[in-house]
């Protein structure tokens, strides 16, 4: 492709908005634009990438027999109603209403319509397994679109559901799933780490993110040593070693004066007290009862657990009534001390159903937390004399001082972007879509399912995000848009176009493709875009270079240039091709 005819609108300047460093990259490689709020326009050049990243998960998944199917974007209500999720879904749920008034949504994942289409047209334990898989454009109205294509509403996806007899069979085939991700993620050169995730509201009982290893991922990972990882969500943390302390040491329960201070910040500020020795206290609602969570002050806690220890099926963050009425006082001021008697009988709620502290409160002493009066906290409470749980869980998200569930060492902690996840589903939607086959003992059973998705254009960004420079993007040469940059100097002078020509046709003849600055620009305009755009290897044609027979090699990843006989041109791009595994 010869750069003077090509749509290639590079940027010295990302947009004001641009808000991490690969969206900068790919909107001043002339990658992407914007058309509206986490809505993109794809670009030739970033077109490419998007490409070679599907072609590598396409051929990762049909190694392990997956078929590839194109499922519309516009499902029906009807379908959605069945399963719930028309309402558990929520806003993020783009829906639409055609010229009839039926009422449909634009998919942001497609398990019912996969669902729906297998229970039509497969009823045998013959006819399994089967991994069907899709690329698509999928719609999230995410509450705050950034990051550019990473959290976009509309974006580009990759989403593959498999259907077994057995549940055996299904763990089989997660580990093929698996073991082609790594494929995938490894072949399209990125630094990442599989982590056990929390499967969330798409429900199962397995999962596992796909995490690309960058400083500026939204997601946090807790690692050891000992090979264990996960997402700080799903985490689980050991307990730590008992500390006891002579009850002689035990201060008095007091109460102070603390109007307005509703935070642990503002408190132990004003206290002078470690956060580590706040009690926090929170109320939920768990399947509509209110319970009362107690975590550590420095400690966030972590919703999925404590539904889990719960077993409850919902829920969610208990509103301030329920604080008056259990606790007599608003959020802020609510504490663990003599709990059970201030439920005030006749509000509108049950009384406090349980209390769950998380195990790290076992160490903290003389500790301090709300005293259930309006703009009052209460100092000196202490584990067994002032208050007792009714059980002690691990309900926190794993943080710095946490122990490795496995082996009891000290966590460590990156961030990562998730660009794929894989989820064991069990029969959670061929049980509400009634997806059943006839089993070899002629039985109707549901189906169990997988579901397996990768973000194909997030992950273009994520390459980016891990792999730059102050000048610009360094592709790994498998995503690359094109492999190499052709550099003509002086296309004027003689020989040059002519010089560059056969150096472009030998590159092709060798199997790489090739942008070649052909343009009418000064050097440095066609160095800076080359090292923008980032290509992994680049040849520059200059008088210079022609006069010894040569022409100049270097690499985007590295600082030295090399000199190479235009005479030995092929077999040098043969070394190369070798070296690449091409
Ligand atoms: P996240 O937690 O980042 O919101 P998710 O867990 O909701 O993502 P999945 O339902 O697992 O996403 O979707 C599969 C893949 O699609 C994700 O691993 C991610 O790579 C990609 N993806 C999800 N949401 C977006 C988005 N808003 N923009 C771009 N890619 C996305
Ligand atoms: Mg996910």
């Amino acid at each position: 492709m010869k750069l003077s005819n090509y749509f290639l609108p590079t940027l010295r300047e990302a947009p004001a908005d641009a808000d991490n460093i690969s969206v900068k990259l790919m909107f001043r490689a002339g990658m992407i634009r914007k058309l509206a709020s986490g809505i993109y326009e794809w670009l030739p050049l970033g077109l490419r990438v998007l490409k070679k990243v599907e072609n590598i998960v396409r051929e990762e998944l049909d190694k392990i027999n997956g078929q590839e199917v194109w499922l519309p974007v516009i499902q029906p209500k009807e379908l959605w109603m069945e399963t719930g999720r028309w309402q558990i879904y929520g806003k993020e749920l783009l829906r639409i209403q055609d010229r009839k008034d039926s009422e449909f949504c634009f998919a942001p994942t497609a398990e019912e319509v996969i669902t729906n289409m297998v229970r039509r047209d497969v009823s045998s334990y013959r006819q399994l397994p089967i991994l069907l898989y899709q690329f698509g454009e999928k719609f999230r109205d995410e509450i705050r679109p950034r990051f550019g294509v990473m959290r976009a509403r509309e974006f580009y996806m990759k989403d593959a559901y498999s259907f077994h007899a057995t549940e055996a069979d299904s763990d089989v085939w997660y580990q093929k799933l698996y073991g082609a991700y790594e494929s995938i993620f490894t072949r399209c050169g990125l630094k990442y780490k599989p982590v056990e995730a929390d499967s969330g509201p798409i429900g199962g009982n397995q999962s596992h993110e796909f995490m690309v290893i960058a400083d500026t991922g939204e997601a946090e990972i807790a690692l050891c040593e000992c090979g264990y990882a996960a997402n700080t969500e799903k985490a689980e943390t050991a307990e730590p070693p008992a500390r006891t302390v002579d009850p002689s040491k035990f201060a008095p329960l007091k109460d102070v004066a603390t109007p307005g201070m509703y935070t642990v910040e503002d408190v132990s500020r004003f206290l002078k007290l470690n956060k580590k020795q706040a009690i926090k206290t929170l109320f939920f609602l768990a399947d509509g009862e209110p319970v009362m969570a107690l975590v550590r002050g420095d400690h966030e806690l972590n919703e999925n657990k404590l539904r889990r220890v719960l077993s409850a099926a919902e829920l969610e963050k208990a509103p301030q009534h329920i604080y008056e009425a259990v606790a007599g006082c608003p959020a802020g001021f609510a504490g663990p001390v003599d709990i059970k008697n201030k439920y005030v009988p006749g509000r509108d709620t049950k009384p406090l159903k349980t209390v769950i502290a998380d195990y790290a409160l076992k160490g903290v002493f003389n500790g301090f937390s709300g005293a259930n009066k309006n703009d009052t906290h209460t100092v000196g409470i202490n584990l067994g004399r002032d208050y007792t749980p009714d059980a002690f869980a691990d309900i926190h998200a794993a943080a710095e001082g946490d122990l490795c569930p496995r082996c009891k060492k000290p966590f460590i902690f990156k961030r990562g972007i998730e660009v794929g996840q894989t989820f064991k589903l069990g029969t959670k939607y061929s049980k509400s879509l009634k997806c059943e086959f006839l089993d070899e003992r002629q039985q109707s059973v549901p189906m169990v399912m997988g579901c397996y998705g990768i973000g194909v254009s997030r992950t273009v960004a994520a390459a980016i995000e891990q792999s730059n420079d102050e000048w610009g993007i360094i592709w790994p040469a498998s995503i690359a848009p094109f492999e190499f940059s052709l550099v003509s100097i002086e296309t004027e002078a003689s020989g040059i176009l002519s010089q560059s020509q056969a150096v472009y046709d030998q590159l092709h003849a060798s199997g790489f493709s090739v942008l070649w600055d052909d343009r009418d620009e000064r050097p440095g305009v066609k160095f800076k875009d080359a090292d923008l755009i980032g290509l992994p290897f680049r040849i520059v044609v200059s008088a210079k270079t022609l006069k010894d027979g040569e022409c100049e090699f270097k690499r985007r990843a590295e600082k030295t240039a090399f000199r190479w006989k235009l005479a030995e041109l092929p077999v040098k791009l043969a070394e190369l091709k070798t070296a690449l595994g091409k």
